[in-house]
């Protein structure tokens, strides 16, 4: 009984395994024909300036339909794209699109001060990076000062020694580096001295209980003044609501991120938001709501 148990247990377990590794194949598959099939698709979350309420900038996330399991999140489909490498291609993308909307934007006179782009390990590592970086910018128009960089604490710590010198190359382009997550990797403050970032960006994490768990408190705190006492700015994710966003204005934080403000939406429905949070703001610059 013992052996036929185990026996159809293996089985089970087999097949299982054989439908994950088709799905994956499958997936993999999908993702590769995903640009020429759009089925990528971005989507944009405000970031707003938290001492005058003004809308300062927007992060382009990006959507995955997939065709039989409909949407998939990032956090799924970003490691297969980075495994296989399909994620260079699919970067690119990425860059191209996000830039050319901000330039849309711009021309529909909506006064947006930068685009904020994630990048990952693999992006961040690849030696074609800075070109198709200027590649993405030359083909939207867009000035470099107006795309901002995000990433994230461990993947500069992986060779800091080239992530030093690619962030140079950064900075002399003009182009704002920031450090997304931040707090959730080794943290090694030392590092803030070397990398020539323009901002650290608080994990949401740490802002889900900022208004009540005395760590998440402190460690806010002492991200806010380091940052500032280093001279960089400071952005807080996840802000969702009236509380967290007093508490971090109240606090010196320079801009917040969040569903408080808007989910990432579509690039229509993002265009409509930014008109009508304009609109709430009354002649001398202050907001009645939110
Ligand atoms: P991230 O860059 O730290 O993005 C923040 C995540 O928090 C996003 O999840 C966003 O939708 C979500 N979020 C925004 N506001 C709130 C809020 O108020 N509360 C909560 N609980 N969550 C909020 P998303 O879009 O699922 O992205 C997850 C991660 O996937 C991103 O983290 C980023 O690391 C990666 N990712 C997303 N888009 C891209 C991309 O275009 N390229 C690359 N390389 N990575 C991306
Ligand atoms: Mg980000
Ligand atoms: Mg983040
Ligand atoms: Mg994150």
């Amino acid at each position: 009984r013992a052996k036929a148990g185990g026996k159809s247990c293996y089985s089970v377990f087999n097949s299982n395994m054989h439908a994950e590794a088709m799905s994956r194949l499958q997936i993999e598959a999908e993702l590769n024909r995903g640009i020429e099939q759009n089925n990528f698709v971005l989507v944009y979350q405000p970031q707003i300036d938290l001492q005058n309420k003004a809308l300062l900038g927007v992060e382009a996330l990006v959507r995955f339909y997939h065709p039989k399991y409909g949407l998939m999140s990032p956090l799924k489909f970003i490691p297969i794209l980075e495994d296989t490498g399909i994620i260079i291609k699919i970067g690119e993308w990425i860059l191209q699109t996000a830039l050319k909307q901000l330039k849309k934007w711009q021309d529909e006179g909506l006064s947006i001060k930068h685009v904020a782009v994630n990048l990952s390990a693999t992006q961040f590592r690849n030696k074609h990076l800075l070109e198709s970086v200027k590649e993405a910018l030359t083909m939207s128009g867009v000035a470099a000062e107006y795309l901002e960089l995000e990433l994230t604490e461990s993947l500069l710590l992986e060779d800091t020694e080239s992530a030093v010198r690619t962030l140079k190359q950064f900075k002399d382009m003009g182009i704002r580096v920031t450090i997304d997550d931040f707090g959730t990797g080794y943290s090694s403050l030392s590092y803030l001295r070397r990398f020539p970032v323009d901002s650290l960006k608080i994990d949401k994490s740490f802002i889900k209980g900022v208004v009540s768990e005395p760590e998440d408190i402190a460690i806010t705190v002492a991200t806010i003044d380091m940052a500032h006492a280093l001279g960089l700015n400071v952005i807080a994710e996840g802000v969702e609501n009236e509380e967290q966003r007093d508490f971090l204005r109240d606090h010196g934080c320079d801009c917040a991120q969040g569903y408080f403000y808007s989910p990432p939406i579509n690039h229509e429905d993002f265009s409509k938001w930014a008109t009508t949070y304009r609109e709430t703001l009354n002649p001398t610059g202050t907001i009645n709501t939110p």
